[in-house]
Parts: C-alpha cells; structure tokens; sequence
C-alpha cells in the first residue's frame, strides 16, 4: 500500500494538492476537515461536537478524531492506499495511525510537508473565506488561532516522522502544477 500523510498548516494546499494525487496514484483520500462539514451539513451528533471546536479554531478532541478515522479506515477495505490529509495533528493521532495500519499490515510511507509561510497563509485563508463561505476562514481572530494551534500542537508531528526518516518538505508556494510535480518526485522515488 501507498499510505501518504500530506502535511502543512491551514492554507497550504492539502486539499488541492490531495485531488490530484488521488487522481493520479488511485488512492483513497481521508480528509478529516471535509468529513467534520459533511458531519456538520448533515446535523449529525459528530458535526454539532466538531462545530463547537472547529468555530473557534481549535482542534477536534483526539479521542474524536482517532474513533472517526479510524471507521473510515475501516470502511475501505480494498484501497490501494490513502492519503491523510489533516490528520495526525497531533502525536497521539500519529501514535494511533501507527498502530491502526499495523493492525493492518500496513504503515505510513511518506509524509509530504507543504512548506509555506505565514503571511502567505492568512492571505489564502481570507480569499478562500470570501469564496467557499467556510466561517473558520472568514475570520481573521479564528485563522490566527488556527495558526497558533498548528505551530504549537501540529508542526511537532514533523518530529514523530523524521524520526522514522518520512519527513520531506516541499516548497508549497508556486504553480499547482510545479508543486504537484515535486510531490510526485518525491512519491515516486520511495515507490
Ligand atoms: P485547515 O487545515 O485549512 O484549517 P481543515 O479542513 O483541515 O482545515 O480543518 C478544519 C478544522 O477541523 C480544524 O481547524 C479543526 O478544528 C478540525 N480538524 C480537522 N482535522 C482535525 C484533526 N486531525 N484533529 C482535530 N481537529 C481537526
């Protein structure tokens, strides 16, 4: 299996980068953020829990998440691999991965890291906000929080992978498709 964690703070482009390497390697895509708004949309218990977090731009209790993606695991048997894309946040959600896909006879083979500077993300997060409507981006108080909740509990995981000698970075400002490329490059030479 292909099991890639597509890392990077708000704004970097997991989502968009996510849609194309799906495309290209057929690959699942396990998007947390995406499955709290349809969880939201759909007034579930789940999505009224998530809402009340991820309005004020704080992260979703771990033991939440880790239940949530691990059903949604669960609930692709036959993928060919995955893409996590926002998620792990966290080292207890990167230590749960682990043990899930070893559960599996699986691990994680690379976590892709979309470098991209501060300044740039806020300027992203309010245009995407003015698009999309997402209320967590149209709020300049509530993206700030989400970048300093990103710098303290998220960007650590960087840590967990480099450890295990998964950690690579790529340059996440350019042309979508410069930047597709270099995470294809990396991709392949693992592969
Ligand atoms: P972005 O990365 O652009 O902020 P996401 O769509 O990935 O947006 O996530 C939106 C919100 O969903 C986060 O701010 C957080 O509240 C919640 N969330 C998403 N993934 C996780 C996670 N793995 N753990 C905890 N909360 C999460």
């Amino acid at each position: 299996m292909l099991n890639i964690v597509l890392f990077g703070p708000p704004g970097a482009g997991k989502g968009t980068q996510s849609e194309k390497l799906i495309e290209k390697y057929k690959l699942k895509h396990l998007s947390t953020g995406d499955i709290f708004r349809a969880n939201i949309k759909g007034a579930t218990e789940l999505g009224t829990l998530a809402k009340s977090y991820m309005d004020k731009g704080q992260l979703v209790p771990d033991e939440v998440t880790i239940r949530m993606l691990e059903s949604e695991v669960n609930k692709n048997p036959d993928a060919k691999g995955f893409i996590f894309d926002g998620f792990p946040r966290t080292k207890a959600q990167a230590e749960a991965l682990d043990v899930l896909l070893k559960s599996k006879s699986t691990s994680i083979t690379l976590m892709l890291a979309l470098e991209v500077e501060e300044s740039e993300l806020k300027k992203r997060l309010l245009l995407r906000g003015k698009d999309s409507g997402r209320a967590d981006d149209l709020n300049p108080d509530v993206i700030q929080k989400r970048i300093d909740v990103y710098n303290s509990e998220t960007f650590p995981v960087k840590d967990y992978y480099t450890e295990q000698a998964k950690y690579k970075g790529i340059n996440g400002i350019g042309e979508i498709d410069e930047i597709f490329n270099s995470l294809c490059n990396k991709i392949d030479a693992v592969k």
